[in-house]
């Protein structure tokens, strides 16, 4: 798809955020949405099925826009659904991940071996805890910033 219709679809979600209040807008989470066409409209040439959710989800949007006084929370549960379906496959194909995703997985990672670090070297998990944390907080800030800083981060 060309740069000028996806302008054309970033038109509509200003269109959309200009008439909704504040709460429609971030049930719709369209910063979101303008960061997914972005990544749809980037892989399309070479990925069909970026390809097939972006013709999907400009119809989806242009629907919303027609309707977005009156939505309701059907609505709303498709768009998620929509939304959620292109991200997954953007995860998982594309290998883009979440703002958070490396934070909070080394987290996790830093607390179980903080336990097991507790334990076995200075007999106290309440020792091993705050360090394995702040060891994953390190590594898991430090790979989002770069995937970040990478644009891998839808
Ligand atoms: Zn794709």
């Amino acid at each position: 798809m060309d740069s000028k219709r996806i302008d054309k679809l970033y038109n509509i979600l200003e269109e959309i955020r200009n008439s909704v209040d504040d709460q429609v807008t971030k049930q719709l989470e369209l910063d979101k949405c303008k960061r997914v066409i972005h990544r749809l409209g980037s892989f399309s040439s070479d990925c069909e099925e970026c390809l097939q959710h972006l013709i999907y989800f400009k119809n989806h949007i242009i629907q919303l826009n027609d309707k977005r006084e009156h939505l309701v929370e059907s609505d709303f549960k498709q768009h998620k659904k929509t939304l959620g379906d292109i991200r997954s496959h953007l995860q998982k194909r594309h290998k883009l991940v979440t703002s958070g995703h490396y934070l909070s997985i080394y987290m996790s990672m830093g607390i179980s071996l903080g336990v097991v670090f507790g334990l076995v070297i200075f007999d106290n998990i309440g020792l091993g805890i705050p360090i394995g944390m702040s060891i994953g907080l390190a590594i898991g800030s430090g790979l989002d910033a770069d995937a970040k800083k990478k644009g891998m981060i839808i």
